[in-house]
């Protein structure tokens, strides 16, 4: 089969054919039909710290086909479309057994999406519903990491939210803190490039940062935020977002900033603001996210800006390593 293949840090993955993969006894193929690129991939791409290794087809947002079932699975069949949730534990212990294969000590992040075919354990496959398609079905795993901190964040009807950072996952956020009742939700960006997205997707309103940033916010929310989701990821962004919190607001930190980062406590203290971070999501909020997007016309599809074939992929890769118009491109590796 065709895969895009990770050889080396800061090279571009290649695209060649490698062994068809066979299942375990509790494993399962699949045909991949979509397979989201997540920034996260970007980062394990360029970061000696993710461990990545040489050979490893990458992408752990995917939808698709079941085609071959190891001889243990009795829940599945052929041609079941499913989207598979990539956090794979070990299936027995108790986190596991809670539906939070996250905090399992043998998780491991399931890969395999940017590829014809792919394995998953059979716990790992939630099946689609007929009114899905499996490009929203590759949108469920970003959903599911924003339900994940909106649900971490204590979000009431009726709160004032600013999201920073308007990428995938601050999009997802800016939709279920709308669906949970948030009376305003302000995303901002360095850019306006996703403003029509993120409204799209439920904003109330967009903030492009430069200078007046606190102050056109506030205007924005009719007041400081209750709540402020960190989707960027850089230096300095848990500062700023001290800075624009209202006092025992809370921040809940969703970004993967791998650098060092230094924020003055007292201004933290003072405001006794709650600071949350937010990994991953368990399978209850997989669900919801499944669950969200049945009938193919809720907004989450907004995501997406862009399909590339597997030959185009690599490419493609490379390109969203500069801020661009592009949100969620999915893969069609078929
Ligand atoms: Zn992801
Ligand atoms: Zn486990």
């Amino acid at each position: 089969m065709k895969a895009a293949v990770f050889h080396e840090l800061h090279h571009p993955l290649v695209v060649e054919t490698v062994a068809e993969p066979r299942p375990a006894a509790d494993e399962v193929v699949i045909r991949v039909g979509r397979c989201g690129i997540c920034g996260s991939d970007l980062h394990m791409t360029e970061e000696p710290a993710f461990g990545i290794r040489q050979g490893a087809i990458l992408g752990h947002e995917f939808a698709g086909e079941i085609v071959e079932l190891g001889r243990e699975t009795s829940g599945l069949r052929i041609g079941d479309r499913v989207a598979v949730a990539p956090l794979r534990g070990c299936g027995r212990c108790p986190a596991c057994l809670a539906g939070e294969p996250a905090w399992c000590a043998n998780m491991a992040l399931q890969g395999g999406g940017y590829a014809e075919f792919a394995l998953a354990t059979e716990r790992q496959c939630l099946r689609l519903p007929a009114t899905t398609s499996l490009e929203d079905g590759a949108l469920v795993e970003p959903l599911a990491v924003a339900l994940h901190g909106v649900a971490l964040s204590g979000l009431t009807a009726g709160a004032r939210v600013l999201v920073m950072g308007a990428g995938p996952i601050g999009l997802g956020v800016a939709f279920w803190a709308r669906r949970r009742g948030a009376a305003k939700v302000v995303v901002s960006d360095l850019t306006t490039l996703q403003e029509d997205r993120a409204r799209r997707m439920g904003a109330t309103g967009f903030v492009q940062v430069d200078g007046d940033a606190l102050a056109n916010v506030n205007a924005a929310l009719g007041g400081a935020p209750d709540i402020i989701f960190e989707c960027v990821g850089r230096p300095d962004i848990i500062a700023q977002a001290l800075e624009h919190l209202r006092p025992r607001g809370t921040i809940v930190m969703l970004g993967l900033c791998t650098a060092p980062d230094s924020f003055v406590p007292f201004r933290a203290v003072s405001k006794e603001a709650k600071l949350i971070t937010s990994a991953f999501f368990n399978l209850g909020e997989y669900q919801a996210a499944l669950d969200a997007l049945d009938g193919g016309a809720a907004p989450p599809h907004a995501m997406i800006s862009d399909t590339v074939a597997l030959a185009a992929m690599p490419a493609a890769f490379e390109a969203l390593r500069q801020r661009t118009a592009q949100c969620k491109v999915m893969v069609r590796p078929g």
